[in-house]
């Protein structure tokens, strides 16, 4: 069996052995650093109160704990444990711990069903069969040439640090599955491939939710919901982001004509 080396002079020579290790990885090296030190800074900057009220937004107080939690570096509990400290009133970090709770909510629904990683847990609600949808990412997808301006900005950032936003995943997935009308499945190897955080039940459940195989309708957006959370961050201008600038009514006649608008 293989020993893996765990000391290391610096982190040059950290990176240096991991690429020896995986020389088929792509070569990019994110700026997020691991370990507990790290995962403990992260921590100490976390405002849980702030949080119920800007989540949504690309500079809202999100914690960018995932990788710490996925990866083992953080439990769950720990950190609920530390929010609790950091409020007066547990009612203040309410939005906090449900959104914990729901990384133990797809880990405990897939471990009981785990056909539903892969398999479409019910048909999609958007007037298609699975076979309408295309099986394999298309390449200006994969590598962050779509056109679309905002799009292309979340594509870069995920390759670039394998973090984005949870509202920049939820666009993201949308715009793979009903913009371009590719397999939930595509995206979400995708997303595992480049996320730090990457975990099959949280990632591929909540792609089985935009996708409406796991939801009652599809999860759409327009330039105007990209514009009031990210318009700070990402490129919303009209001009380059055409396929967007529609009401919600038009997006559904033109992506889902087979189904009538309930209001
Ligand atoms: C299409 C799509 C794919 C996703 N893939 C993953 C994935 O591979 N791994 C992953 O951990 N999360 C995934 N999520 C859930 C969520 O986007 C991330 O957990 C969150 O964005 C991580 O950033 P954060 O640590 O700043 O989260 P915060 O918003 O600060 O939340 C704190 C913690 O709560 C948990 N959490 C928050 N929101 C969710 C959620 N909606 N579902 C499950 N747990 C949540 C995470 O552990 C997160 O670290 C995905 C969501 C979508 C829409």
């Amino acid at each position: 069996m293989l020993t893996l080396k765990n000391q290391f002079s610096d982190r040059e020579e950290l990176v240096a052995y991991v690429r020896s290790l995986a020389p088929w990885a792509e070569g990019r090296q994110s700026i997020i650093l691991g370990g507990r030190q790290q995962a403990e800074i992260k921590l100490h900057t976390l405002d849980p109160i702030a949080y119920a009220t800007t989540r949504n937004y690309g500079d809202g107080s999100v914690s960018r704990l995932s990788p710490y939690i996925h990866h083992g570096v953080l439990s769950l509990n720990e950190v609920r444990n530390h929010a609790l400290i950091l409020c007066k009133q547990p009612e203040q970090i309410t939005k906090f711990i449900q959104e914990l709770a729901w990384r133990d909510f797809w880990q405990r629904a897939l471990s009981q069903n785990p056909e539903w990683a892969w398999k479409d847990i019910e048909p999609y609600k958007t007037g298609f069969n699975a076979e309408a949808y295309a099986d394999l990412l298309p390449e200006d997808i994969a590598q962050g040439r779509t056109t679309v301006g905002c799009i292309d900005a979340f594509i870069l950032e995920l390759l670039q640090t394998g973090y984005i936003h949870n509202h920049a995943r939820m666009y993201l997935a949308s715009y793979i599955i009903h913009f371009r009308r590719i397999k939930w499945q595509a995206g979400a190897r995708w997303f595992l491939q480049h996320l730090l955080d990457g975990d099959v039940a949280s990632n591929n459940l909540s792609w089985q939710w935009v996708a409406s195989t796991y939801s009652n309708k599809p999860y759409i957006f327009n330039l105007e919901n990209v514009d009031k959370y990210f318009g700070k961050q990402v490129d919303t201008t009209a001009k380059h982001n055409r396929v967007l600038d529609a009401s919600y009514e038009e997006l559904h006649l033109q992506l889902f004509p087979n189904v009538r608008l309930k209001v």
